[in-house]
């Protein structure tokens, strides 16, 4: 969770008679959510007409962009050291006569702004995560500016709107942002400061992205937001729906053979929408419900509005509608104020609930939340032996879940080759990375038999071939 880098799709290709522009390269460097891996491949998009072409090097980019995430303060740091390494590839480049433009977008730039540049006025670039549709003017600007461009605003017009309609090809899963930002101010997170205030895509907009996500090939989609299960958007018939409908509508979308959502919060799980996990065959027995604490002392502190009960509640009534859920949640320990009889709560709502899987973290202090200036900070020591403890609990409850898929039958969605020759790759319908023997289309949904729950994956058998050869 703390860190995703890699390759996006290459963008679309220039329109018939228009002349290619001359070809540059594009490296973009993504930490943090789902939501910043979304975001860096709309970058991509909107900067592939002017001819720039993914890359994996830093030495042979053009440009390149951090998408950065300031969750934690460990994830902010990683960007100043990468920029360090990057003044000096910049300079090596500039000696050969090539100009390279960086730009840091993000969180980090949201938050820091012009403070980037006066670390590292090698920075020709600062965005924040409401502005990216206009990088061309940006990269434009930079190239004839002497100082650095700097756009952390939240411009009236909706960044949505202003990103091009075509999308790169994302393979059989792809990400679909359909909400932004956070009204809640948990007393810990930035995001409400760094994203801004909470704002819904409007239905058909996200209904028509979805279209072309599946004519490229997509056939699970990702809802992403923030606050996902806060989405409430305009729809074509004028009235406000809720999340349940718009899943309702996606899920009839020819080629979509599986939705998620996420990330959630307990307060949104309204009534429609726990029905709809069992109304809706594509939306997939997985959830990730983040609870942070089982102490309602500490849930008061960090302002999450709800009580341990609440989220227990929520847990079997969604349990009822849909009996093979998936539970994984968020933990922070050591949050200010949080006493060895608190963090005991966390336990037992863990082994209450019993979670597939869960990300926990220590509490990191974030300059400007509330909880910043709460009293009684948890020594770092103390928080590590809540962390390890935590972890432990939730790493034999993934193992237990995980062994406990063994020999069921499943449809695993294909998404690659595997490890070894005449392997297929894919995940389960909880997520779980699966490989088996055998041969299947990248976007096929295969049945097969989970055979063995190994430490990060499952090994299994293709089903059709049980039969064969029974
Ligand atoms: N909106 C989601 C929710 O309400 O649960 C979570 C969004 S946040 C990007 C992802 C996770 O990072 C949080 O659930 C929390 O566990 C963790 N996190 C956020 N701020 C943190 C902090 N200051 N210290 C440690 N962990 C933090
Ligand atoms: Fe952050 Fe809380 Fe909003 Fe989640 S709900 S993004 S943790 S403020």
């Amino acid at each position: 969770m703390s860190s995703s880098t890699g390759p996006y799709p290459a963008g679309p290709a220039p329109a018939e008679g228009v002349a290619p522009k001359p070809a540059r390269k594009l490296l973009i460097r993504t930490w943090g959510c789902q939501m910043n891996v979304y975001d860096s491949g709309r970058m991509a998009d909107i900067l592939a007409p002017l001819g720039y072409a993914p890359t994996e090097s830093a030495e042979e980019a053009d440009m390149v962009i951090l998408n950065t995430c300031h969750i934690r303060e460990k994830a902010s740091e990683k960007v100043f050291s990468d920029l360090g390494r990057l003044r000096e590839t910049k300079k090596a480049r500039a000696a050969e006569g090539r100009q390279t433009v960086i730009a840091v977008a993000g969180c980090v730039a949201q938050a820091e702004g012009a403070e980037i540049t006066a670390r590292a006025p090698w920075v020709d670039i600062v965005l924040g995560p409401q502005t990216y549709h206009r990088l061309p003017e940006m990269v434009a600007r930079a190239s004839r500016a002497a100082g650095a461009v700097i756009e952390t605003d939240f411009p009236a017009e909706d960044k949505f709107d202003h990103l091009p309609e075509a999308r790169a090809p994302q393979g059989p899963v792809a990400f679909l942002t359909i909400q932004e930002g956070c009204d809640k101010f948990c007393s810990f997170c930035v995001v409400p400061y760094t994203r801004g205030a909470e704002f819904s895509r409007p239905a058909a907009a996200i209904l028509a992205e979805a279209r072309q996500l599946a004519a490229n090939g997509a056939r699970e989609i990702a809802l992403l937001g923030q606050n996902v299960n806060a989405w409430a958007g305009a729809s074509p018939d004028g009235h406000t729906w809720r999340l349940a409908r718009l899943l309702r509508e996606l899920a009839e979308i020819p080629g979509v053979a599986r939705l998620r959502y996420t990330t959630s919060h307990p307060r949104d799980m309204d009534d429609d929408l726990i029905s709809a996990h069992g109304e809706i065959p594509s939306l997939m027995p997985y959830l990730h419900l983040p609870v942070q604490s089982g102490s309602d002392k500490v849930l008061a502190a960090m302002n999450r509005g709800h009580k341990a009960e609440l989220y227990i509640r929520l847990a079997d009534r969604l349990r009822e509608a849909r009996p093979d859920l998936a539970l994984t949640s968020d933990f922070i320990v050591g949050h200010p104020g949080e006493t060895s009889a608190d963090f005991e709560a966390t336990m037992r709502l863990v082994e209450r609930i019993g979670f597939a899987g869960a990300y926990s973290f220590k509490y990191s202090a974030r300059p400007g939340t509330p909880a910043a200036s709460q009293p009684g900070p948890v020594a770092e020591a103390e928080k590590d032996v809540r962390l390890q403890a935590l972890q432990a609990v939730l790493r034999r409850q993934q193992d237990d879940f995980n062994r406990a898929c063994v020999g069921r039958v499943v449809d695993v969605l294909v998404t690659g080759t595997g490890r070894h020759p005449g392997q297929v790759a894919g995940r389960s319908p909880w997520l779980q990375p699966v490989h088996a023997t055998g041969a299947a289309p990248v976007g096929a949904v295969v049945s097969m038999q989970l055979r063995a729950a190994l430490p990060n994956s499952l090994s299994a058998t293709m089903a059709h071939e049980e039969s064969a050869a029974a």
